[in-house]
C-alpha cells in the first residue's frame, strides 16, 4: 500500500466543523429547518463533513433570488466583455485552488487523486474558459424579409435554471452547467448530488472571490426528493438541466409537463465498445481499461458491453483480464492508486447486486465478480471481465456503473453494428479496426450521441456530449450548449 498524501491544511479546514452553509444570495446560509447531512468518506465509511440540508423552503428562497437576479439585469444586461472576465476569474481560480479542490474531490467521491488532479479539475477549468469565450460571440441573424421592414434576432438568457447534478464527476459537472448558463447571461440555482456536496460548495466561495454578483449563482445541497423536487415544481425555474439516472430523468420529464419549463436531459447509457480483429489489439485493451475502468466504471458512456469479434474473444478477453486484475485498488489519496472506492454504501450495494445477478445469469467473471480483497472497510470492488454474457441478460442491459465489464463475441460488421443498438440507451460507442472504411460505416450506423474510434472516453469543451434514445436529449459542451441556455427573439422593425 502506497503512502497516501498529506492533505492542504485549507481541505482539512473545510471538511471540519462547523457543518458546511448553502450559498442563496450571496450569503452562506443554514438550512431553513436547521437540518444537516453527512457526506462520507467512501474509502473509508467515516464521516467526513456535516453539510446544510435543503428543502422546499430554501430552494424557494434561492429561486426568489436568482429571480431576482436575473430580473434586475446586472448578470444578463452586464456589458459582455466584462461577463467574460468574471468568467475567465472562475477558471483561473479552479486551476490556483486545483490541489485543493482534487484532494476535496478523492475524498468525498472515492475517485483516485491521480484522475481528479489530472481530469476532473483542468477540465473544469477548460470549461469555464471555454464559455468565457463565447460570451462576446453570443450573435442574433439578420434575416433577408420584406424591404418594407428589418428583422433581426437576439439570442437572450432562458432566465432561472434549476440544475440538478450527480455524484461521479461533482465539480466537472458542475461546471458542464455553469459555464454555458452563466455565459448566455441566466441565473442559477444548482443543486449538488448528496453524497459529493463539497467542491460544488468551495466552487461557490470561488465564485465568489471571482466577483460573481450575490443571487447570480446559488447553491443548495440537499436530497433529490425534496430539493431537487422543488427546483422541478417551483414555478419561477425556467429551465431544469439534469444528470443522472434515466429513472429520475424520466420523472422529471414528466413532473415539469405542466409548467412546461425547459429541459435537458444528460442520462445512463450501456455503451458498446466493438473491437475488430483488424484493430490494434494491444491499444484496443487499453482503450477497453481506459472505458470501463476510469473513475471506478461510474462514468455514464462507461463501454461496458465489449463486443469482440469472435475468432478474437478468448484471446482479448484473457488479456484483458489479467489488465484488470493488475490494476492497484484501494484509497483514491494513495497515488498509487488506478481504481477508487465506490460513491456509496448504496452504490457498492447494487454493484455487488449486478455481480451476483451475472453470475446468476450464467456468466463467468475471468478477474473480480466481488469485492476487492485485502480492504476490508468503504466501499470496494474488484475490476470485473465477465464472459458467457448475452446482450439480453440483465448485466448487460442494465446500467451497472461499476467497474464491471461484460466481454460478447459477435460475426460480423452487421452483427457487431445489431448487437451494439440493441439496447435502451444511445450515449456512445467505440470501435476499434484499422479499415477506415469500416470505421465510418460503423461510426455512422451506431445509434450514439458520441462515437470513439480507436480511442475511448475522449472529451473536449468544444466536442457536443449527450444521448439518443432514453440517454436523455439535448447536447452539453460546444456550442450546442448555448442552444439549451438562450431562446431566440424575432424583432420586427418597419423601415
Ligand atoms: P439519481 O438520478 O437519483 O441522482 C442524480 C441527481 O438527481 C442527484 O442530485 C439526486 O439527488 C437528484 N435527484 C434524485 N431524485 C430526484 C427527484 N425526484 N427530483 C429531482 N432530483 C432528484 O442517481 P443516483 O445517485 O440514485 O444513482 C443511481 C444510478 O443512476 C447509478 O447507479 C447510475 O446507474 C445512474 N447515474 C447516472 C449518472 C450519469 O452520469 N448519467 C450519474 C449518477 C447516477 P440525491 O443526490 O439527493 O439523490
Amino acid at each position: 500500500m502506497g503512502v497516501a498524501v498529506s492533505l492542504e491544511p485549507s481541505v482539512k479546514s473545510f471538511v471540519g466543523t462547523p457543518a458546511r452553509k448553502m450559498l442563496i444570495d450571496g450569503k452562506w446560509v443554514a438550512a431553513a429547518s436547521g437540518k444537516t447531512f453527512d457526506t462520507l468518506n467512501p474509502a473509508t465509511g467515516e464521516v467526513l463533513a456535516h453539510v446544510a440540508e435543503g428543502d422546499q423552503e430554501d430552494i424557494d428562497r434561492a429561486v426568489k433570488a436568482a429571480r431576482r437576479a436575473f430580473d434586475d439585469g446586472k448578470w444578463a444586461a452586464m456589458r459582455p466583455a466584462e461577463r467574460q472576465r468574471l468568467l475567465l476569474a472562475i477558471a483561473d481560480l479552479i486551476e490556483r485552488h486545483g490541489k485543493e479542490l482534487a484532494q476535496l474531490e478523492t475524498l468525498d467521491n472515492g475517485k483516485s487523486l491521480n484522475e481528479s488532479q489530472n481530469v476532473d479539475i483542468p477540465a473544469a477549468a477548460e470549461t469555464f474558459r471555454y464559455y468565457a469565450g463565447w460570451v462576446t460571440k453570443n450573435y442574433g441573424e439578420t434575416i433577408p424579409s420584406d424591404p418594407a421592414f428589418f428583422n433581426f434576432t437576439l439570442r437572450e438568457p432562458v432566465g432561472v435554471c434549476g440544475q440538478i447534478i450527480p455524484w461521479n464527476f461533482p465539480l466537472l459537472m458542475a461546471a458542464w452547467k455553469l459555464g454555458p448558463a452563466l455565459a448566455c447571461g441566466n441565473t442559477v440555482v444548482l443543486k449538488p448530488a448528496e453524497q459529493t456536496p463539497l467542491t460544488a460548495l468551495r466552487l461557490g466561495e470561488l465564485l465568489q472571490e471571482a466577483g460573481i454578483p450575490d443571487g447570480v449563482v446559488n447553491i443548495v445541497p440537499g436530497f433529490g426528493p425534496t430539493a431537487g423536487g422543488a427546483l422541478v415544481h417551483h414555478p419561477q425555474v425556467d429551465k431544469i438541466a439534469f444528470t443522472g439516472s434515466t429513472e429520475v430523468g424520466k420523472e422529471i420529464h414528466r413532473e415539469t409537463s405542466s409548467t412546461l419549463k425547459r429541459v435537458s436531459l444528460e442520462l445512463g447509457g450501456k455503451s458498446p465498445n466493438i473491437v475488430f480483429s483488424d484493430a490494434d489489439v494491444e491499444a484496443a485493451v487499453q482503450g477497453a481499461i481506459m472505458g470501463v475502468f476510469f473513475n471506478q466504471g461510474e462514468v455514464c458512456c462507461a463501454g461496458t458491453r465489449l463486443f469482440v469479434e469472435q475468432k478474437l474473444h478468448d484471446q482479448f478477453a484473457d488479456t484483458l483480464a489479467k489488465h484488470a486484475a493488475s490494476l492497484k485498488v484501494g484509497d483514491g489519496l494513495d497515488p498509487e492508486t488506478r481504481v477508487g472506492p465506490l460513491v456509496s454504501q448504496e452504490q457498492y450495494e447494487r454493484v455487488t447486486g449486478y455481480l451476483e445477478i451475472g453470475k446468476k445469469e450464467g456468466a463467468k467473471a475471468l478477474t473480480g465478480g466481488a469485492r476487492a480483497k485485502g480492504l476490508e472497510r468503504g466501499y470496494f470492488v474488484a475490476p470485473t471481465v465477465f464472459t458467457g454474457v448475452k446482450n439480453s441478460m440483465r448485466i448487460a442491459q442494465e446500467e451497472i456503473f461499476g467497474p464491471v465489464v461484460s466481454v460478447l463475441p459477435f460475426k460480423d460488421e452487421n452483427d457487431a453494428v445489431f448487437q451494439g443498438n440493441n439496447t435502451l440507451y444511445g450515449l456512445a460507442a467505440g470501435v476499434w479496426t484499422r479499415d477506415v472504411s469500416k470505421a465510418h460505416r460503423v461510426a455512422r450506423a451506431l445509434r450514439a450521441g458520441t462515437v470513439w474510434v480507436n480511442c475511448y472516453n475522449v472529451f473536449d469543451p468544444a466536442a457536443p456530449f449527450g444521448g439518443y434514445k432514453q440517454s436523455g436529449y439535448g447536447r452539453e459542451l460546444g456550442r450546442y450548449a448555448l442552444d439549451l441556455y438562450t431562446q431566440v427573439k424575432s424583432v420586427w422593425m418597419r423601415i
